[in-house]
């Protein structure tokens, strides 16, 4: 804007300046006309009394002396009149000088004529011959000033032209100037009607961002205050009294805000750049979009504590900031994520998860030298069982004792189903003999009086060279050892010699 009252301002200034050259031209050509009038009234001043002053016979000395000093005053009046100063632009110097010297000559004579008339009584003689001298040195100087003239004319008019060029090129500038700063208002005026479009385009995304919507939204500005929420929102916290440009968002999210206002940083960015002002032009679809940050937390909802991820799009409305918040529920997401790692079948956790529990102990064990044993439980003749009695009631069987040794596992113990009818017990904190008891435990619990089921267990205590495979192999050892000596007993493992 400044730009274009600079250039407003210059075009004032050169239409004042063009206005001067035109001035300037017609100064001139009048001063031109003038010079050359007075030029011509000296010329013929001169020109019309010559004839008269060759005719001087005819008349006596003081008919001469009259018409002699009448003649000499006009021509002294005339000549001052012609200011010789004001020819100076139009002739050179010669010229001048020879003007002068004419002037001169003429002015010399004319004080001998009057002498000559002072003394014609003296010396009883007819003036006559002075003046026809006279007359003719006014031939010579007529012819000068003829030649002056055509001089003159000749001169300005190569000056007046010169002047007329630049006064033309002067009004092509003064023209292009002003139409430049036109073109610069209508393209500013465009630009402004343009950002204005971008900026009802902007708050009509969002509205139908609002509308359409089946999540929560709400928007803040930049001190964390809501600013705006749709009806989802409303609802999901009705236990909260919601003001719109009054509540803060801490009351939604807590001390979370702290967190929430420095991934906002970015927000407190100055004016569009010029790079950013350059994508919201080539992009107006997503019109002055920052950036996108999200977070996790736990929120408190009218439907209890859910996980919530917030989606936060940072958004600049000219010099206004907004942050718009999406609240997304991971509530089923966690749950899903929680089933991944559970096997389907019974409910605990699967051989991929037992495992890496395994050796997360493992590491534990070995930072702070515990103890730490693991049990193999598998089910005697299960085959017979699905033979005898189906698939389907093997499969109850499977799930029962599933539950029951989940029944007598610690808390800090964890179980897992390493195979069809195969489970593993991970004991941090436990030497083999205590893992043993355990197991018995386990075996006791499964005698159920109706549901008799057995089952061998291969018990390993973790020695400090053991890498995960080679104490899961001593447990797979001791359950077969447990399994080749009659099943239905629970056997440590033991290396050959000790025996
Ligand atoms: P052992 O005493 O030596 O352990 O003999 P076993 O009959 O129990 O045989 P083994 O442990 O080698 O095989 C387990 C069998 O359990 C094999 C498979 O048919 C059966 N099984 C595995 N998973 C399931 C299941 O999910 N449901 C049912 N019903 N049967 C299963
Ligand atoms: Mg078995």
């Amino acid at each position: 804007m400044l730009g274009i009252i600079a250039f407003f301002l210059y075009g004032s200034i050169q239409q004042i300046e063009h206005k001067k050259k035109a001035e300037q031209l017609v100064n001139n050509v009048n001063h031109v006309n003038n010079t050359l009038l007075k030029l011509d009234h000296l010329q013929q001043h001169i020109l019309l009394n010559h004839e008269r002053l060759l005719n001087t016979n005819t008349f006596n000395n003081v008919q001469n002396f009259q018409f002699y000093t009448q003649f000499n005053t006009q021509y002294l009046q005339l000549y001052k009149e012609l200011d010789t100063n004001s020819l100076i632009p139009y002739i050179s110097v010669m010229q001048l000088n020879q003007l002068e010297s004419y002037h001169d000559t003429l002015t010399k004579h004319q004080s001998r004529v009057v002498t000559s008339f002072e003394f014609a009584d003296v010396f009883q003689e007819q003036i006559t011959p002075t003046l026809h001298l006279h007359s003719l040195i006014s031939i010579e100087f007529i012819e000068f000033l003829h030649q002056l003239k055509s001089y003159i004319i000749e001169n300005s008019s190569a000056l007046t032209s010169t002047q007329s060029a630049t006064f033309i090129a002067s009004e092509q500038v003064t023209f292009n100037l002003l139409m430049g700063s036109l073109v610069a208002l209508l393209i500013s005026i465009l630009a402004i009607l343009y950002f204005f479009y971008l900026n009802t385009h902007l708050y009509q995304h969002i509205r139908a961002h609002y509308q359409q919507s089946t999540r929560p939204i709400l928007t803040i500005d930049q001190s964390g205050n809501i600013t705006q929420f749709n009806s989802v929102f409303s609802q999901l916290f009705s236990h909260v009294s919601l003001r719109k440009h009054d509540t803060h968002i801490k009351k939604i999210i807590g001390n979370h805000w702290h967190d929430v206002s420095e991934l906002l940083a970015p927000f407190n960015v100055e004016p569009l750049s010029v790079k950013q002002l350059f994508s919201i032009v080539t992009a107006p679809a997503e019109p002055m979009l920052n950036g996108r940050v999200n977070y996790k937390m736990n929120i408190s909802t009218s439907q209890g504590v859910k996980p919530m991820v917030l989606d936060i799009k940072l958004i600049q409305i000219f010099s206004k900031f907004r942050a718009i918040i999406t609240f997304k529920d991971q509530s089923k997401e966690e749950a899903m994520q929680a089933q991944v790692k559970l096997d389907n079948f019974t409910q605990i956790s699967n051989k991929t998860t037992i495992l890496a529990r395994l050796e997360d102990e493992i590491e534990r064990c070995n930072r702070h030298h515990l103890l730490l044993s693991i049990i193999f439980i598998d089910i005697d003749e299960f085959k017979t069982i699905n033979d005898r009695y189906g698939h389907p009631f093997g499969d109850k069987v499977i799930k029962w004792v599933a539950s029951t040794i989940k029944k007598r596992v610690r808390e800090t113990d964890f179980l897992g189903r390493y195979g069809g009818d195969e489970f593993m017990i991970v004991c941090p904190d436990c030497n083999a003999a205590q893992a043993k008891l355990i197991a018995q435990d386990i075996g006791g619990l499964l005698k159920n009086p109706k549901l008799h089921v057995k089952a061998s267990v291969g018990v390993a205590q973790m020695e400090p060279e053991d890498t995960r495979e080679s104490l899961l192999e001593r447990a797979d050892k001791a359950l077969y050892q447990a399994k080749h000596q009659g099943k239905n007993k629970v056997v440590i493992y033991k290396q050959q010699s000790q025996r």
